[in-house]
């Protein structure tokens, strides 16, 4: 079954409303089905920016709260006063893959048993020119960074470190994004930074 197939029979065989990360999903009487997605601290807010395009979403995922450009698509910063609404299901697939990209396929993959994990050691010996210096990282070095990054900013789960996901959890983490290299570079020459 695609990723969007296993999804989709999950939101029938689950009581809404349905949460992935910030966005609360809720579905719409009638049919076909209909669905609409707003920030999970807008959920009872009836004075919001609306809108009934899919792609939408792109302004939204931009910036945080602050106005800030979201350097990390798994953190806990989404903008808040917006609802997508009457949403068919291909727009819905559309409106969360933009949000968090690969999030489904990924949860229907990894549920399933087949999502590909790559260690930490495996993406360092990747890496070249000013980031090679990543492979020589210590554990503890690491586990500073996934303190300072994984578990205080992202709501991903990080299982390339062998953390477990629940069946709920969409938001998987299967291998070290860039920001994390990015930030293991800057641990070991002892820089601090955002
Ligand atoms: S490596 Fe950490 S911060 Fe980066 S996406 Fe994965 S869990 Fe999030």
């Amino acid at each position: 079954m695609k990723p969007s197939g296993k999804f989709q029979k999950w939101l029938k065989a689950t009581p809404p409303p349905w949460r992935i990360g910030e966005l609360l999903i809720t579905p719409a009487t009638g049919f076909p089905p209909a669905y609409s997605v707003r920030h999970f601290m807008d959920a009872g807010e009836q004075n919001l920016e609306i809108s009934v395009e899919p792609l939408a979403a792109r302004t939204y995922v931009k910036l945080d709260r602050d106005g800030n450009y979201r350097n990390l698509k798994g953190e806990g910063n989404l903008r808040r006063g917006w609802a997508l609404e009457k949403l068919d299901y291909e727009a819905l697939c559309l409106v969360l893959n933009i949000f968090y990209p690969t999030a489904i396929a990924n949860w229907a993959l990894h549920h399933g048993g087949m999502l590909p994990i790559v260690t930490f050691e495996e993406t360092a010996a990747r890496q070249t020119g000013r980031y090679r210096m990543v492979g020589h990282a210590t554990p503890e070095q690491v586990a500073n960074v996934v303190n300072k990054l994984c578990h205080a900013r992202c709501l991903k789960v990080p299982l390339w470190r062998k953390e477990k996901a629940a069946a709920s959890d969409f938001l998987l983490c299967p291998e070290t994004c860039n920001l994390f290299i990015s930030m293991c570079r800057d641990e070991m020459n002892g820089e601090n930074r955002k």
